[in-house]
């Protein structure tokens, strides 16, 4: 991480709040537990979407805090994890052209001050040495997947995403990445929009996949 950056940022384990020392990004102690397998799910739609964490205890609060709560260090940490399970799992297929992300719409963006899954994107691409390309775009007003319960995120017949420029996409590998893949449907609906759009192939990563994901 960046030494001006971390001036900005007060620099505590997301995992454990615990002061850190140094360029660290998690204290050693969270960083052991971190799991050292990805995790890896099918969505609904056959694409594969990798994850190093699943959605719970630490992982949850630092996520929550990274989103709703301006610790935007947290960040950091989340995306060098993402960045690692994408490197594990993607290695053969790393011809990524773009990397893109699930958009939020202006009023979200407003109301929130950034995308998170955005900044997580940006990160990784810029770590890759790929571009980063904000591909698809959402209509405000759109319901707001974390406020459903799960069965209704399931059902959501969610029509508020659109692509930006077919142009873009057409021919190409993308790497599409969320913050939480719950029910899989978000980064369904991107992927198939992507495909549609003329996508070679969309590969998917997330931050942390939900725990009752693929019972
Ligand atoms: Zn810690």
């Amino acid at each position: 991480m960046n030494r001006l950056l971390s001036i900005f940022y007060p620099r505590k384990c997301p995992y454990c709040s615990k002061p850190l020392k140094h360029d660290m990004t998690e204290c050693l102690v969270c960083r052991a537990e971190f799991p050292k397998v990805p995790r890896i799910e099918a969505l609904p739609t056959g694409e594969i979407c990798v994850a190093p964490f699943t959605y719970m205890g630490a992982v949850r609060r630092a996520i929550c805090d990274y989103k709703f709560n301006g610790k935007k260090f947290n960040g950091y940490s989340l995306s060098e994890a993402v960045l690692s399970s994408i490197k594990d799992v993607y290695y053969k297929d790393m011809g990524f052209e773009i990397i893109t992300c699930v958009p939020m719409s202006k009023d979200r963006k407003n109301e929130r001050g950034f995308n998170q899954s955005e900044f997580i994107a940006k990160y990784v691409a810029e770590q890759l040495g790929k571009p980063f390309e904000n591909l698809l775009c959402r209509d405000s007003g759109a319901a707001v997947q974390h406020e459903m319960t799960y069965k209704e995120r399931i059902s959501n017949n969610d029509d508020s995403f659109h692509i930006v420029s077919s142009d873009k996409v057409r021919g190409k590998k993308l790497l599409l990445i969320d913050d939480i893949m719950t029910t899989g449907t978000t980064l369904s609906r991107c992927s198939t929009i992507l495909r549609e759009s003329g996508a070679e192939r969309v590969f998917c990563a997330s931050v942390a996949i939900s725990k009752e994901y693929g019972i």
